[in-house]
């Protein structure tokens, strides 16, 4: 049965699989949610044999329906090639009771090139598919580490357009660094002054408004997004979940059909509500351990059933889940609303105007699958050294805050499930803190130089991504209010 796609705000809305990323987000701001989620139709034994790409397309094939197998196969095998710095694309490393899931072997060193490898050629297969004649401009809110991704992702891509707004100061060096150095003349890049919510408020509030969308079409152009709230990044993310699983089956870690507990380090919730569609789909999983640094609303949500955004904004070592609005949380609450668009979407009203909304409790039976944790910094800082210390393994301050609650998980409950960690980022990325951790005395140096003794200390050769930016002239230097993003992106399209 072919999967179709419905807002999660109206429920007379259906669209293709190719549509919905195009449009990534729905004209009455919902998010495209499949009408069902299909089983797996091989067996984990069966996939157990299977490499990366066929993993991803036995995954991919049940949800994106309109594809045919010969462009989602080539979509597969353009994204996921020597990219990775590793033929396994994401390998598995034992330390500290779990399993490390290390997603960082992409071209940025974040997860985040997981799905925003695959994403352009999904996006320009759609287009063709959908006879779309107008650019495609990709607008995206980054927290530090989309940014780059989209832009390494879309850069160069014909018919294409890509503009990343990002904190100007919510983002570490290396983020920014890697951002404002991007090559290819059709990649954009703008420094707000205000944090990541200011960023996405400001790009959803771009997507809403109609008028724009239909000057933007006078010329020519369109909007999509690369943020997680397209469907085209979430269903990419389901693949590494089966493809763990089935490396722990094929290795004997675990016995066919057992369960294992998954820990995500949680911002937007589109890492973790991947990881639940590859539950839904029939991957034996226990529980989905949403782990969340200070900014906990998402904590505070699980304990409580009441989301609650109206709190300080906390910086943190780990700024790509400095985040108060999960978007992808809407998913989930459509879900467990029993998928009524109207009762979610008096939710998202109430999210919006108020800051708050409390879910039922018939709502809230439908989170047990989910574990809330969160680490503070100190803790995490903790962690990032004592895994250093006992297994002389490097992680960063992201997958740090998984592990602390990991740690902390156990140490409560005495689950003794086999355990995936998703690992978000390569500790080359922040070296600052994780130098914080495990070199104090030497965490003042320049950026570089913190670089090449993270090698010395960890063994870990300095990724091709960091040293490509080593030297790179800064190429894009826009800097503006939020107000003012509009314009901006008039401006960068030339449209007056
Ligand atoms: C984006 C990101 C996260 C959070 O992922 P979500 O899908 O937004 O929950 C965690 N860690 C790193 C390094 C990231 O880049």
């Amino acid at each position: 049965m072919p999967v179709y796609y419905h807002s999660t705000r109206d429920a007379s809305v259906t669209v293709t699989a190719s549509q919905a990323i195009l449009q990534g987000l729905s004209k009455d701001g919902g998010l495209f949610v499949p009408d069902h989620i299909p089983a797996l139709d091989k067996s984990l034994t069966e996939l157990s044999a299977f490499d990366y790409q066929e993993v991803a397309y036995e995954v991919m094939k049940l949800l994106l329906s309109d594809f045919t197998e010969e462009e989602l196969k080539s979509c597969i095998a353009g994204a996921y090639d020597s990219k990775f710095d590793t033929e396994e694309i994401v390998p598995l490393h034992d330390a500290d009771g779990a399993y490390f899931l290390e997603l960082f072997h992409g071209r940025t060193i974040a997860f985040k090139d997981m799905a925003l490898s695959i994403l352009p050629y999904l996006m320009t297969t759609a287009a063709a598919k959908n006879h779309v004649q107008n650019d495609i401009v990709i607008l995206t809110a980054t927290s530090g580490d989309t940014g780059k991704a989209a832009l390494a992702g879309f850069a160069d891509v014909p018919g294409t357009k890509i503009i990343v707004f990002y904190p100007k100061n919510g983002v570490s060096a290396i983020q920014e660094k890697q951002m404002v150095t991007q090559k290819g003349d059709n990649t954009f890049v703008v420094g707000i002054h205000g944090n990541f919510d200011d960023a996405q408020t400001g790009v959803k509030e771009i997507f809403a408004n109609e008028a724009l969308a239909a000057r933007l079409n006078a010329s020519g152009f369109q909007f999509s997004s690369a943020n997680s709230i397209n469907i085209g990044r979430l269903v990419p993310q389901i693949v590494y979940y089966v493809y763990a699983y089935t490396r722990l089956l094929a290795q004997g870690k675990i016995a066919c059909g057992e369960e294992i507990n998954i820990v995500v380090p949680t911002g937007n919730f589109g890492n973790i509500l991947a990881a639940y569609y590859a539950k839904e789909m029939g991957l034996p999983v226990h529980k989905l351990i949403c782990a969340s640094n200070d900014n906990k609303v998402l904590y505070d949500f699980f304990a409580t059933g009441t989301y609650d955004k109206n709190r300080e904004f906390i910086l943190t070592t780990s700024p790509s889940m400095d985040i108060l609005v999960s978007s992808n949380l809407e998913r989930l609450i459509y879900k467990i609303a029993g998928e009524d668009a109207v009762q979610n979407a008096e939710l998202m009203k109430q999210l919006n105007q108020g800051g708050v909304y409390h879910i039922t409790d018939t709502m809230r039976e439908g989170l047990k699958d989910f574990v809330g944790g969160c680490a503070d910094v100190a803790e995490t800082t903790r962690t990032i050294r004592h895994i250093y210390e006992n297994d002389h393994y490097v992680i960063d301050p992201h997958t740090a805050v998984a592990a602390s609650v990991h740690e902390q998980y156990v140490r409560d409950t005495g689950d003794d499930h086999v355990t995936l960690i998703a690992s978000t980022a390569s500790p080359y990325k922040f070296t600052r803190s994780v130098m914080e951790a495990i070199d104090p005395a030497r965490a003042g140096e320049e950026d570089f130089a913190l670089a090449d003794h993270l090698c010395e200390l960890s063994d870990v050769p300095v990724p091709a991504a960091i040293e490509e930016i080593r030297t790179a002239p800064v190429l894009h230097d826009t800097v503006c209010e939020k107000e003012e993003m509009t314009d901006v992106i008039l401006r960068f399209l030339q449209i007056d």
